[in-house]
């Protein structure tokens, strides 16, 4: 009698469980999760399937899945299981393994959901910059002192802007390098799971467009029941990025393009600051709300590591980002530097994690997206 031989990857299982699926064996396949999901499409809904597929052990095959990036962690299923699988976080789990899979640089990715040790790298790198640059000024504020008698901070006088641009630069850059290695490795898996043959990337390039206009407006989540209180704060932390975004690189066109020099723009009065502060109020307000409404439903749903390492990275660089202005503002030069500082391991820590973190969701979930609607295959909440 011929039949499928399924080799199950036990240790992949075993990771799956280590990462908050540890629920996953409890699964009797009654399928109500795919039944109470308000988004999973219906021919071929999720997470039933998910469910069987990790208790299988099949990894490769859930790699190669958009549904477990479609999902939107709505927690309706998690709440209506009868049987307590926690299908919801199973599927957190195993967006997380492929993040891990796809990653460019492995021992990075291995350090995703460590707050600890992605801190410390952090640390190391702008210790290095410090070092490098060899003549940082910690005095330097404590002399300058403008025309009118008052103290006047710049942050360009301690640690040079330029200096700290050669390193953010190629950071960024790396990020996004790394973004676009698993995205391509991604989508080849998908289409050839799929059937549609490795390349087809050029096919899809009309869905793109809708697929952000529907990203932007977030309405995916607003079809959640358990977790629909997540929208707002997720759309601020979201709108706080492309603020904050859009910011670095106004301040990049006045340096470079305009030749000005460090704290010509750092005056309240220049627009660039106000969308540089509410983007950063955007990020403590979403952030912190995002914190509160986890913990709040943690008897409910598990958070791993992994969730709570970027919330509180993103949390911490709204506080540290605003703490350093307000004390530069009010003159106190001391605390103001030691502040900057810890903003910029922040920084540094995000720039260098953010494709191995949870934020690397954005670009994942949004392929996994693309593919729905290059196939036609359109989520409930959509339709
Ligand atoms: S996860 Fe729960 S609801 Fe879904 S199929 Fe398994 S037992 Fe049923
Ligand atoms: S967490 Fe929400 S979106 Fe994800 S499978 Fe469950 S009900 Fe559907």
């Amino acid at each position: 009698m011929n039949g499928t031989i399924i080799e199950p990857d036990l240790g992949f299982i075993k990771d799956l469980t280590a990462s908050g699926a540890e629920s996953l064996k409890k699964c009797y396949q009654c399928a109500t999760c795919s039944v109470v999901c308000r988004i999973a499409p219906e021919g071929s809904p999720f997470p039933r399937k998910e469910m069987v597929w990790a208790q299988w052990g099949l990894k490769d095959k859930l790699a190669a899945d958009p549904d477990v990036w479609l999902c939107h962690n709505c927690g309706d299923c998690t709440t209506n299981c009868p049987r307590g699988a926690k299908p919801g976080d199973v599927l957190g789990a195993l967006r997380k393994a492929t993040i891990e899979k796809y990653a460019m640089i492995r021992p990075l990715a291995a350090l995703g959901g460590n707050f600890a040790a992605q801190f410390i790298v952090g640390a190391i790198v702008i210790t290095g910059l410090l070092l490098a640059i060899g003549h940082t000024n910690v005095l330097a504020n404590y002399h300058s002192v403008d025309k009118n008698g008052h103290l006047r901070i710049i942050f360009n006088n301690f640690i040079p802007t330029h200096d700290i641009d050669k390193l953010f630069a190629p950071l960024f850059l790396l990020g996004v390098v790394t973004a676009i290695y698993g995205i391509r490795r991604f989508w080849n898996d998908i289409c050839d799971a799929a059937g549609l043959g490795k390349y087809t990337g050029r096919n899809a390039l009309p869905s793109i467009a809708p697929t952000i206009g529907q990203v932007l407006k977030h309405n995916v989540f607003a079809s959640c029941g358990e977790n629909s209180d997540r929208k707002t704060p997720h759309l601020l932390t979201f709108f706080a990025f492309i603020a904050l975004f859009i910011t670095t690189n106004w301040a990049v066109f006045y340096l470079y393009v305009l030749g000005w020099k460090p704290g010509d723009y750092s005056s309240l009065s220049n627009p660039l600051k106000w969308l540089g502060n509410a983007g950063a109020i955007m990020l403590i307000a979403g952030s912190y709300l995002l914190i509160k409404n986890r913990k709040a439903k943690s008897e409910k749903q598990t958070s791993s590591n992994f969730d709570w390492s970027l919330l509180y990275l993103v949390f911490f660089i709204g506080v540290t980002g605003t703490a350093a202005e307000a004390f530069r503002i009010v003159g106190a030069y001391a605390p103001a530097q030691a502040v900057y500082v810890m903003h910029l391991i922040f920084i540094a820590q995000l720039f260098i994690f953010a494709p191995y973190s949870k934020l690397a969701h954005m670009f994942y979930r949004t392929t996994a997206m693309v593919f729905a609607k290059h196939t036609g295959r359109e989520l409930k909440a959509a339709a």
